[in-house]
């Protein structure tokens, strides 16, 4: 069991890790892959770097510092976290548990520009299986995604319907599902009047009563939104020791809002680390 583990090895992540490791916690970091920061080469306003620095660079050198002090670092994804006594995080290769769980990863909600898809978010386009899915009870659900994110949301969804498609939206199916109707084609658009009620794709039209997104890798949001942690705006909402309304959650970083700035991460994570000690220190003593 560790103290806390941190999900994202971004400027956040890893600048409150260091901030916890240096506080004698046992922390793991779980991260998929190198965020925002792997999709540009042209950084010129961070300090400390004479010279422009690639994104990748600078997760680079966070990632080789915080290994030199000794801090844990895994390459897996994180796909469901539960809140019981403890934090369990489900990845794609193990289970862990944690007293506490500072969620960095960056902002990446998936937002389809798909003509319709937008019109729809909230009026049975929904992000949160476990949330919504009661609501569509024995009625025609499809699931959007191609993964172990949607292969995890549709368990969610197969105690509600046994009415229920897959929309893989053009991309090879990447876990094996069984007893669903999988639908590859690419989508042309979402068509409802209140809410949605038509899955279009280039060769048919699908009636659907909801759809649920899960594609690619879950988000912050989609953690929060699964363990009741207030969202705002797609943002998770905390208060100023960076703790969401469940005790013992915490965020940072791109996930929480303002400014989008590797600056405003790395205090973000250093701020949550110091909030995170005393956390664990008051549940201790
Ligand atoms: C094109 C572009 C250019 C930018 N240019 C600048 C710039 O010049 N200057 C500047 O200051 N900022 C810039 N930014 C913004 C900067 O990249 C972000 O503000 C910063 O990276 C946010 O840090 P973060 O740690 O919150 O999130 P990220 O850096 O996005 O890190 C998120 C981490 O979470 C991990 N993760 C996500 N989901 C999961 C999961 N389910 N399981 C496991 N791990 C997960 C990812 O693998 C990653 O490690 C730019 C961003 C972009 C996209």
């Amino acid at each position: 069991m560790f103290d806390v583990i941190v999900v994202g090895g971004g400027p956040a992540g890893i600048s409150s890790a260091i901030y916890l490791k240096r506080f004698k916690l046992d922390v793991l970091v779980l991260m998929k892959d190198f965020g925002a920061l792997d999709k540009t080469d042209h950084i010129e306003n961070y300090y400390g770097f004479p010279n422009p620095v690639s994104g990748r660079q600078i997760v680079e050198n966070g990632l080789s510092q915080a290994s030199r002090l000794g801090i844990e670092i895994r390459n897996e994804e994180v796909l469901n976290i539960d809140k019981t006594e403890l934090f369990v995080i489900k990845t794609n290769r193990n289970e862990y548990e944690a007293k506490t769980v500072l969620l960095a990863t960056g902002s990446s909600r998936v937002n389809l520009r798909i003509p319709g898809f937008s019109d729809f978010v909230g009026k049975g386009i929904s992000y949160c299986a476990i949330c919504d899915g009661f609501l569509y009870r024995k009625q025609t659900i499809a699931i959007l995604g191609e993964g172990e994110f949607m292969a995890e949301e549709l368990e969610v969804l197969r105690n509600f319907s046994s009415d229920l498609y897959v929309f893989t939206n053009g991309l090879p199916l990447s876990v094996k599902v069984e007893g669903t109707k999988i639908i590859t084609d690419p989508i042309t658009g979402f068509i409802g009047d209140e809410v949605v009620n038509t899955i279009v794709t280039d060769k048919a039209s699908y009636p659907v009563n909801a759809v649920f997104v899960a594609i690619g890798t879950p988000s912050a949001t989609d953690f929060a939104l699964r363990m009741g942690a207030f969202v705002d705006n797609n943002m998770i909402a905390v208060n100023d020791k960076y703790m969401t309304n469940i005790p013992g959650l915490f965020a940072a970083g791109d996930c929480i809002g303002g400014l989008s700035q590797i600056a405003k991460a790395v205090a973000d994570g250093a701020e949550a680390a110091l909030a995170i000690n005393k956390y664990i220190h008051s549940k201790t003593s």
